[in-house]
């Protein structure tokens, strides 16, 4: 039985318009600007936007919202589609991949449909003039000579603008609707600038630009988009929204506004992400430490996961910050469902067992204890094997249930063996420790007789395979990074990568391929990065096996 859960505004929205016969179905669109690669907060978005669509039977565009020529690139037009792909496990997600720039000349008619309307004119004031004529939130703005230029005037003008005549800034065109209107983004707004550069894609067909308040709804009206959803801080741009689609009588699509989503320890802003790219502060833009689609994906997050925690957090209409620990879980919940289960050891400690004398054995473990058709791998066993370092204590404490000296602990899915000495270097250092086995302990025979708490993971020395292992902490040490004071950037978390060059795996590991994902018993979840090789083998730290972080740090 599934749990009934609550609609969300939007939901809600929608129920009415669908109920109401407002419309018939509904069309969504994910609007993305090509300048950077998708974050977590995109997620949000995508997840509302095509959840939605899926929910009620409608359907969603992939629009690039490409109006920018400048910090426009179809490397970021390839990684978003390949990013949305990816989280909604679909090859086939959306209704139609289109781009704002395929609009210019119906954009162009759109501002001409204004001029004759009486509605548009052409300034020739500079960017400061045009601010200091706008006047304050308290102060109404003042109209400018230019602002009665007549309708044949100003057709002459934005044609001389589209033909190339004048240099990028020397000329705008501005809807001309109320310079003492108490919202600042109606006083006669910008909505055409000269730019003469190369557009990703209309290369130099154009060297005027359409703002965003005079693209983005054009667009969704276009394509007929019944709920156009953005985030809050455009509610101050919905009279323009609206003042468009009346006065050029096209479609009538709606925007609604949700709470974006902020994350702790984490920046959600593609120029911040920018900046830490070009500054080679983490890799690339898919380092598994950032909070981008493809970061995460690299670090092994599962894009059930990810939709499972965009689900969690709802949908809200005020800004929030949404606790890092709390993706972690979701995480961690998927992947203790999913991962095989494998045997690594980080920092060794030789244990020879003297009484073994079986050469090499293969033992069977079992790959998923949360699934039942995990199945079993072999895992050899022998005479030599690692344990972790830190599993020894020379003189141990009371209730201490891993090896000291005379005390017994289970090696998983192997024997139960006995510390009997400890071998040291020159130095007086720990370099090997002597045990023995209960033959009759063979993991799955009854040793109901035998107190042992412990359980360790080991590898077989001569069949331990060398990987590195990635470990990935916070990018940031300061919970609201945003809020913070001063540059982002001093509140990188220095210790957030720690690589270890050489851990030891158990031989099954040079079969992991780059979409399993791995639990390294008593170690974390673990997945093999892109720059693996078989020669070299790369394991990812996705997620520790419980949150140490709240304990540790705050
Ligand atoms: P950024 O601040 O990272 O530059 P943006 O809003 O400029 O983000 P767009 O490419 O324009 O980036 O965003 C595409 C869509 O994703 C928009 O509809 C936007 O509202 C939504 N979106 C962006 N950031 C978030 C966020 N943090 N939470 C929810 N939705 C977001
Ligand atoms: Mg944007």
């Amino acid at each position: 039985m599934s749990e009934e859960k609550s609609l969300n505004f939007i939901e809600e929205i929608v129920e009415a318009d669908l109920a109401s016969g407002k419309h018939k179905t509904i069309l969504t669109r994910f609007p993305p600007e090509p300048n950077g690669y998708l974050h977590i907060g995109h997620a949000k978005s995508i997840c509302l936007n095509f959840g939605l669509a899926k929910k009620y039977g409608g359907a969603t565009n992939l629009r690039f919202d490409d109006t920018n020529p400048v910090t426009e690139d179809t490397e970021y037009v390839d990684s978003i589609k390949e990013d949305v792909k990816w989280l909604l496990s679909n090859e086939n997600p959306w209704a139609q991949e289109l781009y704002a720039s395929d609009y210019f000349e119906q954009i162009y008619q759109f501002a001409v449909d204004l001029i004759k309307k009486g509605l548009a004119y052409v300034d020739d004031s500079t960017s400061e003039e045009i601010a200091t004529q706008k006047g304050t939130p308290t102060q109404p703005g003042i109209n400018n000579q230019y602002r009665d230029r007549s309708v044949e005037e100003n057709l002459q003008l934005f044609t001389a603008m589209r033909d190339g005549k004048y240099k990028d800034g020397e000329k705008v065109l501005r809807a001309k609707i109320d310079m003492a209107s108490t919202n600042m983004l109606l006083r006669d707004p910008i909505i055409y600038r000269i730019k003469h550069a190369h557009h990703h894609r209309t290369g130099d067909n154009w060297c005027i630009y359409p703002m965003y308040d005079f693209a983005h709804g054009q667009s969704d009206s276009i394509e007929n988009i019944t709920h156009s959803i953005c985030t809050l801080e455009f509610i101050p741009h919905r009279p323009m929204y609206d003042w468009c689609i009346e006065k050029l009588e096209i479609y009538p699509s709606k925007q609604y506004e949700f709470a974006r989503l902020n994350m702790t320890y984490s920046v959600m802003s593609k120029r911040k992400l920018l900046q830490l790219v070009n500054e080679q502060h983490v890799s690339s833009w898919d380092d598994p430490r950032m909070p981008t689609i493809s970061g995460m994906r690299r670090r092994g997050f599962t894009p059930e996961s990810l939709r499972e925690f965009c689900d969690k957090i709802g949908v809200a209409k005020r800004e929030n910050l949404i606790d890092f620990s709390l993706l972690e879980f979701c995480v961690r919940e998927h992947l203790n469902k999913i991962a095989q289960r494998r045997m690594v050891v980080f920092d060794p400690l030789k244990v020879v067992i003297t009484n073994y004398e079986l050469g090499e054995e293969i033992l069977l473990s079992e790959n998923n204890p949360e699934d039942e058709n995990g199945g079993e791998r072999n895992v050899p066993f022998s005479k030599e094997i690692y344990i972790e370092k830190d599993d020894f204590m020379e003189v141990a404490p009371k209730k201490y249930f891993r090896l000291a000296p005379g005390q017994m602990v289970r090696l998983k899915s192997a024997y139960i063996i006995k510390c009997d000495e400890v071998i040291k270097n020159a130095e007086g250092n720990i370099v090997q420790l002597n045990c023995s086995y209960i033959s009759e302990s063979k993991s799955g025979s009854d040793t109901s007789g035998i107190n042992v708490k412990g359980t360790l993971h080991w590898v077989s020395v001569a069949k331990a395979v060398p990987i590195e292992v990635r470990l990935y902490d916070r990018l940031f040490t300061e919970e609201n990074v945003a809020a913070a004071e001063g540059d982002f950037k001093g509140y990188i978390n220095p210790d957030s990568l720690t690589v270890l060059p050489i851990a030891y795996g158990e031989p099954s590991l040079k079969e992991a391929t780059l979409e399993e994902r791995h639990q390294f018993i008593r170690k974390g979840y673990f997945c093999v990065d892109k720059e693996s090789t078989p020669d070299k083998l790369i394991f990812n730290r996705t997620v520790t096996l419980k949150d140490t972080w709240a304990k540790v740090n705050r």
